[in-house]
């Protein structure tokens, strides 16, 4: 069986094409720069033993239509082709950032499943209309084959009231739905699901707390297999310290910058969103570049770096306190999986907690899970890769199966 799977961004379609049976990914790519004088499309070939061929095209691609047409003749026809023609994809899977309150578990597309997607618009007004316009474009170029919804915040829905309710009148939550959703939970659930197999545990048995550390960063605390609270908030800006985003911060900052310095909502927004985190605080949002920064000796960057990890410790330390039993801290995305620096000195001093790393096994790269914590460590310390496309895979194979 192949499923394709579609995160769609406002100009850029990712996607990833999945043998079910070989139980791996044979093609992944993307077109960015959709709806621009010239676009960009990387479309990489995986072979069995691991290597790709990677094809380029730098075209005008004039909308996400003509970039998905452009995506189907890549795997139909030509020495690249995967597949003879679109019917062999038996399901098309998409990546739905916000699915509210009404959806905790991935779901078929229907009529009433883009209405809902529609009324979840004000809360993710940047993802989810591209993510309904990937739906509808895959729509008409697959109209026979199902198309499945996985959403980023469905994971999170079991989350209790005590946690997810901000302290506002309680009005706020019942009619206008402010309140925690959390985000990258396609990304929690499958490290969490990696760690309980790694630990050969009951998922059901399982509390961890998953640390996501990418352009966006989140962290999870996972009891007995399900989320119970996560440090993204309402939208994906609360929280930790991100690439541009600020994470928490006092909720009178916004009420200051108006008053002190006249900035208007929207100047506001796009400040918290686009130019705060590591951008704001040493002017590089790219944590490579932030590293590099303090190699060459940047106290700005260094001090930058500290304020990051600090905040993923305090994040730990107050989810241990809600797990109450921890069996594993797990880091995953580009940062988590990448920076050693980043894990040793988020766990540094966590030792009286039960949290130790071993240095040597920290710096070691390792396909597959590297556990880094010491012998003696209570608690394990685990480095997960994240596979969210995989993830969407298997659901929409298990769906269309059931
Ligand atoms: P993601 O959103 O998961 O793709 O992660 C993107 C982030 O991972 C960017 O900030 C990258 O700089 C960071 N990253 C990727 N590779 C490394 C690395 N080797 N060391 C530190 N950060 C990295």
């Amino acid at each position: 069986m192949k499923i394709l799977v579609i995160n769609t961004g406002s100009s850029s379609i990712k996607y990833q094409l999945f043998d079910m049976e070989g139980k791996r990914a044979i093609v992944n790519g993307l077109a960015e720069k959709i709806g621009e004088d010239i676009g960009e499309l990387t479309h990489k070939v995986i072979q069995a033993d691991g290597q790709t061929q990677k094809h380029e095209f730098h075209d005008k691609i004039a909308d996400h239509g003509k970039g998905l047409e452009k995506i189907v003749d890549l795997l139909t026809i030509g020495e690249q082709a995967v597949i003879k023609d679109k019917t062999e994809i038996s399901a098309v899977g998409h990546r739905v950032v916000h699915g509210g309150e009404a959806f905790q578990t991935p779901t078929i597309i229907d009529s009433k499943v883009i209405d809902a997607i529609k009324e979840n618009i004000p809360l993710a007004p940047l993802h989810n209309p591209p993510n309904l316009m990937g739906i509808e474009v895959a729509m008409s170029i697959f109209p026979d084959a199902p198309q499945i919804a996985v959403f980023d915040t469905a994971f999170h829905q079991t989350i209790p009231a005590h946690a997810f309710l901000y302290a506002l009148p309680y009005e706020l939550y019942t009619k206008d739905r402010v309140r925690r959703y959390g985000f990258h939970g396609t990304s929690h659930a499958f490290v969490a699901n990696r760690c309980a197999e790694y630990l050969k545990k009951p998922i059901s048995e399982l509390n961890v707390i998953t640390i996501h550390l990418g352009n966006g960063a989140s962290v999870t605390a996972v009891k007995n297999g399900q989320s119970v609270d996560t440090s993204m908030g309402m939208t994906p800006l609360e929280g930790l310290v991100m690439g541009t985003r600020s994470g928490d911060v006092d909720p009178a900052l916004p009420f200051y910058l108006t008053s002190h310095l006249e900035m208007s909502i929207n100047d506001i927004d796009s400040l918290m969103n686009k130019k705060c985190g590591m951008k704001g605080l040493c002017g590089s949002n790219d944590m490579r570049e932030v590293l590099e920064k303090i190699e060459s000796g940047d106290q700005q960057a260094k001090t930058a770096l500290d304020v990051y990890c600090y905040r993923i410790k305090k994040y730990i330390g107050a989810y241990y306190a809600v797990l109450g039993r921890l069996d594993a801290v797990v880091f995953t995305a580009g940062i988590g999986e990448n920076s050693p620096d980043i894990r040793e000195l988020a766990i540094a001093g966590l030792d009286h907690m039960g949290l130790s790393i071993d240095k040597q096994q920290n710096r070691k790269r390792i396909d597959g899970i590297n556990e880094i914590n010491t012998n003696d460590s209570k608690v394990k310390i685990l480095v997960v890769p994240t596979n969210e496309e995989l993830k969407i895979a298997r659901e929409t194979e298990r769906i269309i199966k059931a």
